[in-house]
Protein backbone atom coordinates (compact mmCIF):
# COMPACT_ATOMS: atom_id res chain seq x y z
CA UNK A 1 0.00 0.00 0.00
CA UNK A 2 1.41 3.73 -0.93
CA UNK A 3 1.07 6.38 1.60
CA UNK A 4 -0.79 9.02 -0.07
CA UNK A 5 0.83 11.93 1.68
CA UNK A 6 2.93 14.56 -0.28
CA UNK A 7 6.59 15.03 -0.28
CA UNK A 8 6.07 17.89 1.30
CA UNK A 9 3.68 16.92 4.15
CA UNK A 10 6.53 13.45 4.04
CA UNK A 11 9.21 16.33 4.92
CA UNK A 12 7.12 17.52 7.24
CA UNK A 13 6.83 21.00 5.54
CA UNK A 14 4.09 23.28 6.78
CA UNK A 15 1.43 23.93 4.81
CA UNK A 16 0.60 27.44 3.77
CA UNK A 17 -2.69 27.55 6.27
CA UNK A 18 -0.61 26.05 8.89
CA UNK A 19 1.93 29.05 7.62
CA UNK A 20 -0.31 31.78 7.57
CA UNK A 21 -2.33 30.20 11.05
CA UNK A 22 -1.62 33.14 13.93
CA UNK A 23 -0.69 31.79 17.26
CA UNK A 24 -3.55 33.21 18.71
CA UNK A 25 -5.91 32.31 16.12
CA UNK A 26 -7.74 30.26 18.87
CA UNK A 27 -8.46 32.75 21.18
CA UNK A 28 -9.77 35.29 18.88
CA UNK A 29 -13.04 35.64 16.35
CA UNK A 30 -11.73 35.73 13.21
CA UNK A 31 -14.47 35.79 11.63
CA UNK A 32 -14.91 39.18 12.89
CA UNK A 33 -12.08 40.36 11.48
CA UNK A 34 -11.05 42.98 10.03
CA UNK A 35 -11.29 44.98 13.28
CA UNK A 36 -12.00 48.13 13.26
CA UNK A 37 -9.40 50.09 15.15
CA UNK A 38 -7.70 52.84 13.43
CA UNK A 39 -3.87 52.13 11.66
CA UNK A 40 -1.45 53.04 14.38
CA UNK A 41 -4.12 52.79 17.74
CA UNK A 42 -2.47 50.62 20.43
CA UNK A 43 -5.39 48.54 21.13
CA UNK A 44 -4.29 45.92 18.64
CA UNK A 45 -1.06 45.27 20.99
CA UNK A 46 -3.02 45.85 24.67
CA UNK A 47 -5.33 42.67 23.16
CA UNK A 48 -1.97 41.08 22.15
CA UNK A 49 -0.60 40.93 25.02
CA UNK A 50 -3.53 39.97 27.11
CA UNK A 51 -3.74 37.05 24.56
CA UNK A 52 -0.42 36.05 25.43
CA UNK A 53 -1.14 36.36 28.97
CA UNK A 54 -4.00 34.91 28.58
CA UNK A 55 -2.30 31.46 27.03
CA UNK A 56 0.63 31.65 29.55
CA UNK A 57 -1.74 31.79 32.41
CA UNK A 58 -3.31 27.94 31.75
CA UNK A 59 -6.62 29.14 33.10
CA UNK A 60 -9.17 27.03 31.46
CA UNK A 61 -10.54 29.20 29.11
CA UNK A 62 -14.33 27.77 29.67
CA UNK A 63 -14.30 29.46 32.61
CA UNK A 64 -12.60 32.60 31.20
CA UNK A 65 -15.47 35.64 30.93
CA UNK A 66 -14.43 39.06 29.15
CA UNK A 67 -16.93 42.04 30.22
CA UNK A 68 -16.16 45.96 28.21
CA UNK A 69 -18.49 49.01 28.12
CA UNK A 70 -18.50 51.02 25.35
CA UNK A 71 -15.62 52.84 23.35
CA UNK A 72 -13.32 51.58 20.61
CA UNK A 73 -11.91 49.06 23.51
CA UNK A 74 -14.99 47.97 24.43
CA UNK A 75 -14.73 45.81 21.14
CA UNK A 76 -12.31 43.51 22.27
CA UNK A 77 -14.94 41.35 24.47
CA UNK A 78 -16.60 40.96 20.58
CA UNK A 79 -12.89 40.16 19.19
CA UNK A 80 -12.41 37.58 21.87
CA UNK A 81 -13.04 33.73 21.62
CA UNK A 82 -14.55 33.69 25.04
CA UNK A 83 -17.76 33.91 26.92
CA UNK A 84 -17.47 37.75 26.27
CA UNK A 85 -20.14 40.90 27.27
CA UNK A 86 -20.65 43.69 25.61
CA UNK A 87 -22.34 45.79 28.13
CA UNK A 88 -23.82 49.35 28.36
CA UNK A 89 -21.68 52.41 29.06
CA UNK A 90 -19.61 52.47 32.39
CA UNK A 91 -21.88 49.21 33.28
CA UNK A 92 -18.61 46.87 32.54
CA UNK A 93 -17.97 46.41 35.97
CA UNK A 94 -20.99 46.01 37.55
CA UNK A 95 -22.10 43.08 35.22
CA UNK A 96 -18.97 41.34 35.84
CA UNK A 97 -19.56 41.26 39.85
CA UNK A 98 -22.75 40.24 39.23
CA UNK A 99 -21.21 37.13 36.66
CA UNK A 100 -18.27 36.57 39.63
CA UNK A 101 -20.83 36.87 42.16
CA UNK A 102 -23.36 34.07 39.83
CA UNK A 103 -20.52 31.67 39.49
CA UNK A 104 -17.57 31.67 41.39
CA UNK A 105 -15.42 29.72 39.63
CA UNK A 106 -15.41 31.83 36.51
CA UNK A 107 -12.48 34.62 36.09
CA UNK A 108 -13.71 37.39 35.10
CA UNK A 109 -11.82 40.43 32.84
CA UNK A 110 -12.90 43.51 32.63
CA UNK A 111 -11.41 45.27 29.52
CA UNK A 112 -12.52 48.51 28.61
CA UNK A 113 -11.35 52.27 28.34
CA UNK A 114 -10.67 55.24 30.44
CA UNK A 115 -13.46 57.27 29.52
CA UNK A 116 -16.03 54.04 30.27
CA UNK A 117 -14.13 52.59 33.82
CA UNK A 118 -13.20 56.01 34.89
CA UNK A 119 -15.91 58.49 33.92
CA UNK A 120 -19.29 57.21 33.74
CA UNK A 121 -18.15 53.83 35.18
CA UNK A 122 -16.44 55.53 38.10
CA UNK A 123 -18.24 54.66 41.02
CA UNK A 124 -18.43 50.92 40.30
CA UNK A 125 -14.60 51.29 39.34
CA UNK A 126 -13.69 52.57 43.44
CA UNK A 127 -16.66 50.30 45.09
CA UNK A 128 -15.62 47.24 43.34
CA UNK A 129 -11.97 48.17 44.58
CA UNK A 130 -13.01 49.24 48.05
CA UNK A 131 -15.21 45.68 48.11
CA UNK A 132 -11.74 43.81 46.75
CA UNK A 133 -14.13 42.16 44.46
CA UNK A 134 -12.22 38.97 42.61
CA UNK A 135 -12.18 40.67 39.34
CA UNK A 136 -8.93 41.80 36.75
CA UNK A 137 -9.48 45.24 34.90
CA UNK A 138 -7.49 46.15 32.21
CA UNK A 139 -8.06 49.94 31.47
CA UNK A 140 -6.46 51.24 28.22
CA UNK A 141 -6.09 54.86 28.65
CA UNK A 142 -6.12 56.76 25.87
CA UNK A 143 -6.77 59.92 27.15
CA UNK A 144 -9.95 61.21 25.65
CA UNK A 145 -12.91 59.71 24.23
CA UNK A 146 -12.02 57.78 20.60
CA UNK A 147 -14.93 56.10 19.64
CA UNK A 148 -17.11 59.33 20.30
CA UNK A 149 -15.37 61.55 18.15
CA UNK A 150 -12.40 62.60 20.49
CA UNK A 151 -14.04 64.19 23.52
CA UNK A 152 -12.24 65.65 26.94
CA UNK A 153 -12.31 62.59 29.36
CA UNK A 154 -11.47 62.02 32.94
CA UNK A 155 -7.68 61.19 31.97
CA UNK A 156 -7.24 63.93 29.63
CA UNK A 157 -3.60 65.64 30.76
CA UNK A 158 -4.82 69.59 31.94
CA UNK A 159 -3.73 71.86 28.57
CA UNK A 160 -4.23 69.09 26.41
CA UNK A 161 -6.61 69.37 23.32
CA UNK A 162 -9.17 67.64 22.31
CA UNK A 163 -12.34 67.81 20.12
CA UNK A 164 -14.42 69.71 23.25
CA UNK A 165 -11.59 71.45 24.93
CA UNK A 166 -9.86 73.15 21.49
CA UNK A 167 -8.16 75.54 23.99
CA UNK A 168 -6.26 73.11 25.99
CA UNK A 169 -8.12 70.94 28.95
CA UNK A 170 -8.57 73.11 32.23
CA UNK A 171 -9.16 69.80 34.55
CA UNK A 172 -6.96 67.82 36.42
CA UNK A 173 -7.15 64.32 35.14
CA UNK A 174 -7.07 61.28 37.46
CA UNK A 175 -4.48 59.45 38.21
CA UNK A 176 -5.78 55.79 37.66
CA UNK A 177 -3.26 54.16 39.83
CA UNK A 178 -3.66 56.13 43.07
CA UNK A 179 -7.31 56.04 42.58
CA UNK A 180 -7.63 52.66 42.37
CA UNK A 181 -4.89 52.00 44.99
CA UNK A 182 -7.08 54.44 47.51
CA UNK A 183 -10.10 53.26 46.50
CA UNK A 184 -8.20 49.25 47.62
CA UNK A 185 -7.17 47.31 44.75
CA UNK A 186 -4.65 44.88 45.55
CA UNK A 187 -2.44 44.83 42.29
CA UNK A 188 -1.86 48.34 40.15
CA UNK A 189 0.52 48.31 37.38
CA UNK A 190 0.78 50.82 34.72
CA UNK A 191 2.75 50.00 31.29
CA UNK A 192 2.35 51.47 28.25
CA UNK A 193 2.19 49.55 24.57
CA UNK A 194 5.46 50.21 23.90
CA UNK A 195 6.46 47.97 26.84
CA UNK A 196 5.11 45.06 25.66
CA UNK A 197 6.78 42.05 27.11
CA UNK A 198 6.15 43.87 30.69
CA UNK A 199 2.73 44.75 29.91
CA UNK A 200 2.00 41.14 29.53
CA UNK A 201 3.82 39.83 32.94
CA UNK A 202 1.46 42.39 34.41
CA UNK A 203 -1.33 40.98 32.79
CA UNK A 204 -0.40 37.15 33.62
CA UNK A 205 -0.22 38.35 37.02
CA UNK A 206 -3.63 40.27 37.24
CA UNK A 207 -4.96 37.50 35.70
CA UNK A 208 -3.67 35.05 38.48
CA UNK A 209 -3.73 36.44 41.52
CA UNK A 210 -7.44 36.79 43.58
CA UNK A 211 -8.98 40.27 44.45
CA UNK A 212 -9.14 43.47 42.20
CA UNK A 213 -6.31 43.73 39.93
CA UNK A 214 -5.94 46.56 37.88
CA UNK A 215 -3.41 46.93 34.63
CA UNK A 216 -3.75 50.26 32.92
CA UNK A 217 -2.44 50.40 29.39
CA UNK A 218 -1.02 53.46 28.30
CA UNK A 219 -2.59 53.58 24.38
CA UNK A 220 -1.73 55.59 21.32
CA UNK A 221 -5.09 56.67 19.96
CA UNK A 222 -3.50 59.04 16.87
CA UNK A 223 -6.76 59.65 15.03
CA UNK A 224 -7.93 61.71 17.88
CA UNK A 225 -6.26 62.43 20.94
CA UNK A 226 -2.68 62.16 19.02
CA UNK A 227 -4.32 64.61 15.76
CA UNK A 228 -5.06 67.72 18.56
CA UNK A 229 -1.85 67.36 20.41
CA UNK A 230 0.79 66.71 16.96
CA UNK A 231 1.15 63.50 17.08
CA UNK A 232 -1.11 62.40 14.29
CA UNK A 233 0.90 58.62 14.14
CA UNK A 234 0.96 55.66 15.70
CA UNK A 235 4.72 56.34 15.38
CA UNK A 236 4.93 59.63 16.71
CA UNK A 237 2.92 58.15 20.16
CA UNK A 238 5.56 55.42 20.15
CA UNK A 239 8.26 57.65 19.85
CA UNK A 240 6.72 60.33 22.42
CA UNK A 241 6.39 56.99 25.05
CA UNK A 242 10.72 56.05 24.51
CA UNK A 243 11.19 59.55 25.27
CA UNK A 244 8.85 60.33 28.11
CA UNK A 245 7.97 56.96 29.78
CA UNK A 246 10.31 55.63 33.01
CA UNK A 247 9.94 52.91 34.93
CA UNK A 248 9.71 52.95 39.20
CA UNK A 249 8.36 50.50 40.64
CA UNK A 250 8.80 51.75 44.20
CA UNK A 251 7.01 55.37 44.15
CA UNK A 252 3.66 56.26 45.90
CA UNK A 253 0.80 56.12 43.43
CA UNK A 254 -0.01 59.47 43.81
CA UNK A 255 3.35 60.38 42.36
CA UNK A 256 2.11 58.90 39.05
CA UNK A 257 -0.14 61.78 37.80
CA UNK A 258 0.59 62.37 33.81
CA UNK A 259 1.11 66.48 33.19
CA UNK A 260 1.12 67.07 29.48
CA UNK A 261 4.64 66.37 28.24
CA UNK A 262 5.65 64.99 31.50
CA UNK A 263 7.03 62.04 32.02
CA UNK A 264 4.66 58.48 31.75
CA UNK A 265 5.75 56.86 35.18
CA UNK A 266 5.30 53.02 34.76
CA UNK A 267 5.76 49.79 37.06
CA UNK A 268 4.34 47.57 39.61
CA UNK A 269 3.18 50.20 42.43
CA UNK A 270 0.53 47.47 44.58
CA UNK A 271 0.88 44.04 44.89
CA UNK A 272 -0.72 43.31 48.53
CA UNK A 273 -3.15 41.29 49.45
CA UNK A 274 -6.10 41.01 51.41
CA UNK A 275 -9.68 39.28 51.32
CA UNK A 276 -11.62 39.50 49.14
CA UNK A 277 -15.18 39.59 48.93
CA UNK A 278 -16.21 36.06 47.68
CA UNK A 279 -13.55 35.41 50.97
CA UNK A 280 -15.84 37.23 53.32
CA UNK A 281 -18.88 35.91 52.04
CA UNK A 282 -17.68 32.21 52.18
CA UNK A 283 -16.68 33.09 55.71
CA UNK A 284 -19.90 34.08 56.41
CA UNK A 285 -22.02 31.49 54.40
CA UNK A 286 -19.61 28.77 53.95
CA UNK A 287 -20.08 27.33 50.19
CA UNK A 288 -23.42 28.92 50.21
CA UNK A 289 -23.81 31.15 47.27
CA UNK A 290 -26.20 34.57 47.36
CA UNK A 291 -27.43 32.95 44.11
CA UNK A 292 -28.01 29.64 45.64
CA UNK A 293 -29.75 31.32 48.21
CA UNK A 294 -32.35 32.76 45.97
CA UNK A 295 -32.77 29.95 43.62
CA UNK A 296 -30.97 32.04 40.83
CA UNK A 297 -29.06 29.04 39.92
CA UNK A 298 -31.87 26.80 39.50
CA UNK A 299 -33.80 29.01 36.98
CA UNK A 300 -34.55 27.20 33.33
CA UNK A 301 -31.69 27.98 31.05
CA UNK A 302 -32.34 31.28 28.66
CA UNK A 303 -33.15 30.64 25.43
CA UNK A 304 -30.56 32.43 23.72
CA UNK A 305 -30.97 31.44 20.38
CA UNK A 306 -33.80 33.59 20.23
CA UNK A 307 -31.30 36.28 20.31
CA UNK A 308 -29.01 35.20 17.67
CA UNK A 309 -25.27 36.93 19.03
CA UNK A 310 -27.22 39.43 20.62
CA UNK A 311 -25.18 42.35 20.99
CA UNK A 312 -22.56 40.96 19.74
CA UNK A 313 -23.59 40.74 16.58
CA UNK A 314 -21.63 42.22 13.73
CA UNK A 315 -23.38 44.57 11.81
CA UNK A 316 -20.98 43.74 8.58
CA UNK A 317 -22.13 40.89 6.65
CA UNK A 318 -19.64 39.63 4.38
CA UNK A 319 -18.54 40.88 0.87
CA UNK A 320 -19.80 37.88 -1.79
CA UNK A 321 -19.46 38.63 -5.54
CA UNK A 322 -23.20 36.81 -6.02
CA UNK A 323 -25.75 38.23 -8.37
CA UNK A 324 -28.26 40.36 -6.92
CA UNK A 325 -31.59 41.62 -8.05
CA UNK A 326 -31.81 43.61 -11.18
CA UNK A 327 -33.39 47.29 -10.45
CA UNK A 328 -36.73 47.53 -10.71
CA UNK A 329 -37.66 51.46 -12.61
CA UNK A 330 -35.95 53.58 -10.71
CA UNK A 331 -37.18 56.70 -12.56
CA UNK A 332 -41.00 55.64 -11.81
CA UNK A 333 -40.06 54.91 -8.51
CA UNK A 334 -38.89 58.44 -7.90
CA UNK A 335 -41.53 60.16 -9.66
CA UNK A 336 -44.05 57.68 -7.46
CA UNK A 337 -41.98 58.48 -4.51
CA UNK A 338 -42.46 62.35 -5.27
CA UNK A 339 -45.93 62.33 -5.69
CA UNK A 340 -46.54 61.40 -2.77
CA UNK A 341 -44.15 63.21 -1.01
CA UNK A 342 -46.29 65.90 -2.77
CA UNK A 343 -49.79 65.00 -2.02
CA UNK A 344 -48.46 64.61 1.85
CA UNK A 345 -46.66 68.03 1.28
CA UNK A 346 -49.98 69.49 0.31
CA UNK A 347 -48.05 71.14 -2.77
CA UNK A 348 -44.98 71.76 -1.30
CA UNK A 349 -42.81 69.10 -2.33
CA UNK A 350 -41.17 68.23 0.70
CA UNK A 351 -39.49 64.88 0.09
CA UNK A 352 -37.83 63.07 3.15
CA UNK A 353 -35.06 61.36 2.99
CA UNK A 354 -33.28 58.95 5.29
CA UNK A 355 -29.73 58.11 4.82
CA UNK A 356 -28.66 55.10 7.32
CA UNK A 357 -25.47 52.55 8.11
CA UNK A 358 -23.15 52.13 10.85
CA UNK A 359 -20.42 54.93 12.67
CA UNK A 360 -17.65 54.73 10.58
CA UNK A 361 -19.25 54.67 6.85
CA UNK A 362 -19.33 58.84 6.21
CA UNK A 363 -23.52 58.73 6.75
CA UNK A 364 -23.48 61.79 8.85
CA UNK A 365 -20.86 63.61 6.76
CA UNK A 366 -23.12 61.94 3.31
CA UNK A 367 -26.52 63.89 5.18
CA UNK A 368 -24.42 66.61 5.74
CA UNK A 369 -23.30 66.71 2.02
CA UNK A 370 -26.68 66.33 0.68
CA UNK A 371 -28.45 68.92 3.03
CA UNK A 372 -25.35 71.46 1.84
CA UNK A 373 -26.13 70.73 -1.80
CA UNK A 374 -29.49 71.03 -1.41
CA UNK A 375 -29.85 74.64 0.54
CA UNK A 376 -26.32 76.21 -0.57
CA UNK A 377 -25.93 75.04 -4.28
CA UNK A 378 -29.45 74.30 -5.10
CA UNK A 379 -31.02 76.81 -2.91
CA UNK A 380 -34.18 74.61 -1.67
CA UNK A 381 -35.20 74.75 2.42
CA UNK A 382 -33.47 71.84 3.72
CA UNK A 383 -33.99 70.51 7.61
CA UNK A 384 -31.54 67.20 8.70
CA UNK A 385 -31.39 65.57 11.50
CA UNK A 386 -28.55 62.72 12.79
CA UNK A 387 -29.32 59.95 14.94
CA UNK A 388 -25.88 58.22 16.30
CA UNK A 389 -25.39 55.56 18.94
CA UNK A 390 -22.75 56.51 22.09
CA UNK A 391 -19.84 54.61 19.39
CA UNK A 392 -19.00 56.84 16.05
CA UNK A 393 -17.44 53.70 14.66
CA UNK A 394 -18.92 50.49 14.32
CA UNK A 395 -22.17 51.59 16.35
CA UNK A 396 -25.50 52.28 14.42
CA UNK A 397 -26.77 55.49 12.98
CA UNK A 398 -28.43 57.61 10.35
CA UNK A 399 -29.36 61.55 8.78
CA UNK A 400 -32.83 62.44 7.89
CA UNK A 401 -33.03 65.32 5.63
CA UNK A 402 -36.37 66.73 4.26
CA UNK A 403 -35.91 69.26 1.44
CA UNK A 404 -38.52 71.05 -0.03
CA UNK A 405 -39.21 74.63 -2.11
CA UNK A 406 -41.20 75.63 1.13
CA UNK A 407 -40.36 76.73 4.24
CA UNK A 408 -40.23 73.34 6.55
CA UNK A 409 -42.52 73.69 9.52
CA UNK A 410 -41.68 70.50 11.06
CA UNK A 411 -38.29 68.92 11.12
CA UNK A 412 -38.59 65.28 11.96
CA UNK A 413 -38.43 62.73 9.45
CA UNK A 414 -41.71 60.31 9.70
CA UNK A 415 -41.96 58.34 6.36
CA UNK A 416 -39.08 58.72 4.40
CA UNK A 417 -39.89 58.53 0.62
CA UNK A 418 -36.12 57.75 -0.05
CA UNK A 419 -34.37 55.14 2.46
CA UNK A 420 -30.62 55.01 1.55
CA UNK A 421 -28.98 52.08 3.83
CA UNK A 422 -25.56 50.91 3.88
CA UNK A 423 -25.70 48.36 7.06
CA UNK A 424 -27.84 45.48 7.54
CA UNK A 425 -29.01 46.67 11.13
CA UNK A 426 -30.31 49.79 9.47
CA UNK A 427 -31.84 48.38 6.86
CA UNK A 428 -33.85 46.17 9.52
CA UNK A 429 -34.41 49.25 11.70
CA UNK A 430 -35.96 51.76 9.45
CA UNK A 431 -37.10 49.72 6.17
CA UNK A 432 -40.57 49.60 7.55
CA UNK A 433 -40.72 53.18 7.82
CA UNK A 434 -40.26 53.77 4.13
CA UNK A 435 -43.56 55.22 2.38
CA UNK A 436 -45.54 53.27 0.56
CA UNK A 437 -44.10 53.25 -3.34
CA UNK A 438 -40.71 54.94 -1.79
CA UNK A 439 -37.51 54.04 -3.35
CA UNK A 440 -34.96 52.14 -1.28
CA UNK A 441 -31.06 52.30 -2.21
CA UNK A 442 -28.70 49.17 -0.24
CA UNK A 443 -25.53 48.49 -0.38
CA UNK A 444 -25.60 45.50 -2.55
CA UNK A 445 -23.11 43.34 -0.36
CA UNK A 446 -23.65 44.83 3.18
CA UNK A 447 -27.47 44.80 3.12
CA UNK A 448 -29.90 41.10 2.11
CA UNK A 449 -32.91 42.89 1.83
CA UNK A 450 -36.22 41.01 3.01
CA UNK A 451 -38.52 39.85 -0.01
CA UNK A 452 -41.31 39.63 2.55
CA UNK A 453 -41.46 43.56 2.84
CA UNK A 454 -42.71 43.56 -0.83
CA UNK A 455 -40.43 46.75 -1.35
CA UNK A 456 -38.44 47.45 -4.40
CA UNK A 457 -34.85 47.53 -3.78
CA UNK A 458 -32.11 49.05 -5.89
CA UNK A 459 -29.03 47.56 -4.62
CA UNK A 460 -25.72 50.03 -5.46
CA UNK A 461 -22.41 47.86 -5.39
CA UNK A 462 -21.35 51.32 -3.41
CA UNK A 463 -18.70 48.98 -0.85
CA UNK A 464 -17.25 46.70 -3.93
CA UNK A 465 -16.94 49.60 -6.43
CA UNK A 466 -14.97 51.76 -3.42
CA UNK A 467 -12.74 48.99 -2.07
CA UNK A 468 -12.29 47.46 -5.98
CA UNK A 469 -11.92 50.08 -8.55
CA UNK A 470 -10.58 53.01 -6.04
CA UNK A 471 -8.98 50.91 -3.59
CA UNK A 472 -10.41 52.70 -0.53
CA UNK A 473 -13.61 51.22 0.88
CA UNK A 474 -14.16 54.79 2.96
CA UNK A 475 -15.16 56.56 -0.01
CA UNK A 476 -18.33 53.77 -0.20
CA UNK A 477 -20.74 56.80 1.26
CA UNK A 478 -19.78 58.80 -1.98
CA UNK A 479 -19.88 56.30 -4.32
CA UNK A 480 -23.45 55.88 -2.98
CA UNK A 481 -24.34 59.34 -3.31
CA UNK A 482 -23.27 59.32 -7.16
CA UNK A 483 -26.26 56.70 -7.42
CA UNK A 484 -28.51 58.26 -5.46
CA UNK A 485 -27.85 61.78 -7.65
CA UNK A 486 -28.19 60.04 -10.79
CA UNK A 487 -31.41 57.74 -10.21
CA UNK A 488 -33.57 60.52 -7.96
CA UNK A 489 -31.95 63.95 -8.84
CA UNK A 490 -33.30 64.98 -5.71
CA UNK A 491 -30.05 67.29 -5.31
CA UNK A 492 -28.59 68.49 -8.99
CA UNK A 493 -25.61 66.98 -9.68
CA UNK A 494 -23.39 69.97 -10.24
CA UNK A 495 -24.64 71.10 -6.20
CA UNK A 496 -23.60 67.64 -4.70
CA UNK A 497 -20.22 67.72 -6.41
CA UNK A 498 -19.54 71.30 -5.04
CA UNK A 499 -20.59 70.08 -1.73
CA UNK A 500 -18.48 67.08 -2.16
CA UNK A 501 -15.33 69.83 -2.58
CA UNK A 502 -16.13 72.04 0.45
CA UNK A 503 -16.87 68.64 2.92
CA UNK A 504 -13.88 66.49 2.37
CA UNK A 505 -10.96 66.20 3.80
CA UNK A 506 -7.95 68.39 1.81
CA UNK A 507 -5.80 66.20 -0.10
CA UNK A 508 -9.21 63.92 -1.02
CA UNK A 509 -11.01 65.97 -3.55
CA UNK A 510 -9.75 63.98 -6.58
CA UNK A 511 -10.74 60.17 -5.02
CA UNK A 512 -13.86 61.51 -3.67
CA UNK A 513 -14.76 63.12 -7.25
CA UNK A 514 -13.74 59.77 -8.60
CA UNK A 515 -16.01 57.85 -6.30
CA UNK A 516 -19.12 60.79 -6.95
CA UNK A 517 -18.14 59.86 -10.62
CA UNK A 518 -18.31 56.06 -10.36
CA UNK A 519 -21.60 56.40 -8.59
CA UNK A 520 -23.29 58.47 -10.68
CA UNK A 521 -22.20 56.77 -13.61
CA UNK A 522 -24.06 53.13 -12.42
CA UNK A 523 -26.85 55.47 -11.55
CA UNK A 524 -26.64 56.10 -15.32
CA UNK A 525 -26.38 52.93 -16.33
CA UNK A 526 -29.28 51.94 -13.99
CA UNK A 527 -31.85 54.03 -15.98
CA UNK A 528 -30.42 53.00 -19.44
CA UNK A 529 -30.73 49.90 -18.98
CA UNK A 530 -34.08 50.37 -17.39
CA UNK A 531 -34.72 52.85 -20.50
CA UNK A 532 -33.95 50.00 -23.19
CA UNK A 533 -35.92 47.18 -21.67
FE1 LIG B 1 -7.90 53.63 18.44
FE2 LIG B 1 -8.45 56.23 18.66
FE3 LIG B 1 -9.06 54.91 16.42
FE4 LIG B 1 -10.39 54.44 18.68
S1 LIG B 1 -10.38 56.36 17.51
S2 LIG B 1 -9.63 52.90 17.22
S3 LIG B 1 -8.76 54.64 20.21
S4 LIG B 1 -6.99 55.30 17.22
Amino acid sequence: MTDSRSEDELAGVPTREEIERHPMDELLRTERLPHIWCPGCGLGTALSCFTSALMRSGLDLDKVSIVSGIGCTGRVAGYLRLDGFHTTHGRAIPFATGLKLANGDLKVVVFSGDGDLIAIGGNHFIHAARRNMDLTVICVNNFNYGMTGGQVGPTTPTGARTSTSPKGNLEHPFNVPNLAAAAGATYVARWTVLHARRLEKSMYKALLRPGFSVVEVISPCPTLYGRFNRREYGTDMIEYYHQKAVIRHDVHPWEVDIGLGGEIICGEFVDIERPTFQDRLEEKFGELRPSDDLGLLHRPPVELEAHGEGILAQTVLPLSPKEKEKPVRPRALVSQARCLAEREGGGGAPLEILLCGFGGQGIILSGKITGAGAALHDEREVTLTQSYGPESRGGACSTALIISDEPILYPHVTCPSVIVSMSQESYTTYQAQLAEGGLLLIDADLVEPDPAAGQHVIPIPATRIAEQDLGRRIVANIVMLGALTALTEVVSEGAMRKAILDRVPKGTEELNMKAFQMGYDYGQGLLSEEASA
